[in-house]
């Protein structure tokens, strides 16, 4: 049913972009009512206004908490136009009809991201505000509620097109959207209290929000949830695009198995360079060798100083974007010579360990793969053992085996990549891929390891690697046909090693 508004309500913290509405409705003659700044920037433009403080006979009191929380406020927005108790009622405590509440809400999120005292922070949750939201929208048979600054262009239109009225159809999507904004605003005090990251990340629309330029393809809206600037200081470049964001969410997780100087270059969220090295630049040389075709336009990602001699080595190739905990201010001049070149800063700020992902229609929640095997939980399974080097590499192998999209293979020697298959969907086909690659890049894999993050289903995988030269394995173990690998490396001398856990990434 179409409504024509006569009366409005305006509570609103941010003022710009309200002067076209305020104007517009002082056109169609509408009485409004406001409150304390919103009302004086009303009177500012020039247009009468009525102060709530004269409608209630309240003052605001207690320093703002208490404006528009008053039985004639509410009752106005609240009361059903078509029923005769209600319009009696009314009447009899002179009640005015409310047709029209644009409220903007107290700002908590920007608040607490501001860093404020606590005291700030309660004092920025807003009470009156999101009291109004909701009533307006409860009775959007009767009332339009306008709930952010969001909506004001929308509102606009259809208030101008509709000579101030609104149809059933407007005031119920209105309704919809408000309910939204209370829902978001009490989720993000919620994640506030619980003062727990994952909270937060479960509760991503408490995050702040970023709208990205685009998604995965230039045709895919595409939003962050989420605070980057406290994880890294973008120094250098264009804006992270979505991309980006999930390579720069590989980086950080397959660094962050690394204690020793390392260098990982990714690439489409898989690594195609990752080395451990005395020093950065060698740790960098030594990843780029792995495979420099796919290293260009890669995303890397250290754990150590970026010095010149690296930065030097690094400015040679061309990539998207390069993280560090730290950069010589020399580094950075060579490095800057790139305008687009992203450089960031990674600050020591903890990653949440828990992952969602939506599914159908529905979202998957799970643990992170929080943990990794070293030698000490190695379960030596043939009659020869790997060597104290073949276990160093094991154990890197595994690190990097780990991040990387099933099925996959990873050959490591003296802390560098060899070569990986990655994202197969057969083992077999992982692992001649991993050898075709290195033989590509020039590695001879005599004496190399091997990892695989699941289990061998059959004895192929083993009898194709010592072809190659691989003299160490190390894999979750849990085939029925275990045995038969492990027959193969006993009569071939390959050392292999089951961790008994899995690492499927998909
Ligand atoms: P103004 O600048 O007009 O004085 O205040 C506008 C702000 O007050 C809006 O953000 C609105 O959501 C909020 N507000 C309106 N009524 C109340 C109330 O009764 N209590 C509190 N805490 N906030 C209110």
């Amino acid at each position: 049913m179409t409504k024509t508004i006569q009366s409005a309500l305006i509570s609103v913290y941010y003022k710009d972009g309200l002067d076209k509405i305020v104007k517009l409705l002082h056109a169609h003659n509408v009485q409004i009512f406001s409150t304390g700044g919103t009302q004086s920037f009303i009177e500012e433009l020039g247009i009468p206004v009525t102060a709530v403080e004269d409608l209630t006979s309240y003052p605001s009191i207690f320093g703002g908490r208490v404006k528009t929380l008053h039985p004639k406020v509410f009752g106005g927005i609240l009361y059903r136009r078509d029923n005769e108790g209600d319009i009696q009622t009314a009447a009899q405590f002179e009640i005015p009809s409310i047709d029209l509440v644009i409220v903007d809400l107290y700002p908590f999120k920007e608040t607490v991201a501001s860093g404020a005292s606590e005291e700030d922070i309660i004092e920025k949750i807003d009470i009156g505000g999101i009291s109004l939201i909701r009533g307006a929208a409860k009775n959007f048979n009767d009332v339009l509620i306008v709930s952010s600054r969001n909506q004001y262009d929308d509102v606009f239109e259809i208030l101008q097109s509709k000579g101030c009225a609104t149809d059933l159809e407007d005031r119920r999507r209105y309704a919809m959207e408000g309910f939204g904004m209370s829902s978001q605003y009490d989720t993000a005090i919620h994640a506030y209290f619980s003062g727990d990251v994952y909270t937060q990340t479960q509760n991503f629309a408490a995050l702040p929000q970023k709208v990205l330029r685009y998604g995965e393809n230039p045709h895919q809206a595409a939003t962050f949830y989420g605070d980057l600037d406290k994880m890294f200081e973008q120094i250098h470049g264009k804006e992270l695009s979505y991309n980006n964001l999930m390579d720069v969410e590989a980086c950080v997780r397959l660094i962050d198995e690394f204690e020793e100087t390392s260098f990982v270059i990714i690439k489409h969220n898989n690594a195609c360079g990752v080395a451990s090295a005395p020093t950065a630049k060698e740790a960098y040389v030594n990843a780029l060798a792995c495979d420099p075709v796919s290293a260009f336009g890669g995303v890397i990602i250290t754990n150590t100083h970026v010095d010149v001699a690296t930065a030097e080595e690094l400015h040679k190739l061309f990539f998207e974007i390069l993280i560090a905990p730290s950069f010589d201010e020399e580094a950075l001049n060579i490095l800057k010579k790139k305008k687009d070149r992203r450089l960031l800063i990674r600050k020591p700020v903890e990653v949440s360990k828990k992952q969602f992902r939506t599914l159908l229609n529905g979202v998957l929640e799970q643990d992170k793969d929080n943990t990794i095997e070293t030698g000490k939980d190695f379960k030596l399974a043939t009659e020869k053992a790997p060597t104290e080097a073949e276990v160093k590499a094991l154990e890197f192998a595994l690190k990097i085996c780990k991040h990387l999209k099933s099925n996959n293979v990873v050959l490591a020697k003296d802390g560098q990549l060899l070569a990986c298959g990655v994202g197969q969907t057969s083992r077999v086909d992982a692992l001649k891929q991993a050898i075709e690659k290195a033989n590509t890049f020039g590695f001879d894999l005599k004496g190399a390891a091997m990892a695989s993050e699941a289990f061998f289903p059959f004895p192929d995988c083993v009898e194709i690697a010592h072809e190659a030269g691989i003299t160490a394995v190390v894999q979750p173990g849990g085939s029925i046909r275990d045995q038969d690998s492990i027959d193969f490396c006993n009569k071939n001398g390959v050392a292999m090693v089951l961790t008994g856990v899995r690492h499927f990434l998909h």
